[in-house]
C-alpha cells in the first residue's frame, strides 16, 4: 500500500491521518478518491450483472414462444 498522504494536494494543509477530506479546503484525499473509484467499479459490475440477467431471461422467454 502507498504511504499515507500527509498534506492536501490542493492547498497543502496538514491532513488528519486517514482523513477523507481536507479540513481547510474540502478537497478529497487520494485515499478517498481511490475508495470512490472502487465503489463506482462495484456499482458498475452489479449493474452489468443485472442487465445481463434481464437480457438472458428475455432471450429464454422469447426462445420458448
Ligand atoms: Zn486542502
Amino acid at each position: 500500500m502507498a504511504q499515507a498522504q500527509v498534506a492536501c494536494d490542493k492547498c497543502g494543509a496538514t491532513l488528519v491521518p486517514n482523513a477523507a477530506y481536507c479540513e481547510r479546503c474540502g478537497e478529497r484525499t487520494r485515499r478517498a478518491r481511490r475508495l470512490v473509484r472502487i465503489a463506482i467499479r462495484v456499482d458498475l459490475l452489479f449493474f452489468l450483472m443485472v442487465v445481463s440477467l434481464v437480457i438472458g431471461f428475455t432471450w429464454i422467454y422469447a426462445a420458448q414462444h
